[in-house]
């Protein structure tokens, strides 16, 4: 898997969404334009870009360690209408509205995050579980992967991080070169 910084980046094309979404608060539940519904949102955001990797807390709470389901059960594509909905529920409970959107994001988040991972070097992720238990892995990797072993060696760590912030300085540059062409 990538890092969070590979995974949370791609919060610049959730935002308008979030924003979207947070329209749709009939009770306000969070002062428009204040700091708490901006934190409120990167929230959502990052919600949706990282959960599937709420499967490191199966590990930690079998104590066989947080990588012991990692990139499993959770990483399906199976998976995405169900965590969507759970997504959905959670926030439109804490917005006071905007299931539908909040839903679409679910979607796209989890998808997002596991198509990241499946071009990540590493063990490769069970995409589609439970038709078929084997990790899938894309022939060509865009990022390095983390090395959960606390042995990796310094370089591995500085490999991952440098393959990442590649991919948001390019990324980031082309959302920006978007939104300016939008402008005009
Ligand atoms: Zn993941």
């Amino acid at each position: 898997m990538p890092s969070p910084i590979a995974h949370c980046s791609l919060i610049l094309s959730f935002w308008k969404a979030l924003k979207e979404a947070a329209r749709q608060d009939r009770g306000d539940a969070f002062q428009r334009g204040g700091k708490m519904r901006t934190m409120g949102l990167i929230t959502a955001g990052i919600a949706a870009l990282m959960g599937p990797d709420l499967d490191l807390l199966i590990g930690i709470a079998t104590g066989e360690g947080f990588a012991a389901y990692h990139n499993t059960f959770t990483h399906s594509l199976f998976m995405v209408p169900l965590f969507a909905v759970v997504y959905a529920g959670v926030f439109h409970v804490l917005f006071r509205g905007g299931f539908a959107q909040f839903l679409r994001i679910g979607a796209a988040g989890f998808a997002c995050h596991v198509m990241l991972d499946s071009v990540t070097f590493g063990r490769g992720v069970q995409l589609f579980w439970p038709m078929l238990d084997e990790r899938f892995s894309s022939p060509v990797h865009v990022f390095r992967g983390v090395r959960h072993s606390v042995n990796a060696p310094l370089f591995e760590h500085f490999k991952t991080v440098s393959s990442e912030l590649l991919f948001v300085a390019v990324y980031g540059a082309m959302v920006f070169l978007k939104r300016r062409s939008g402008l005009h």
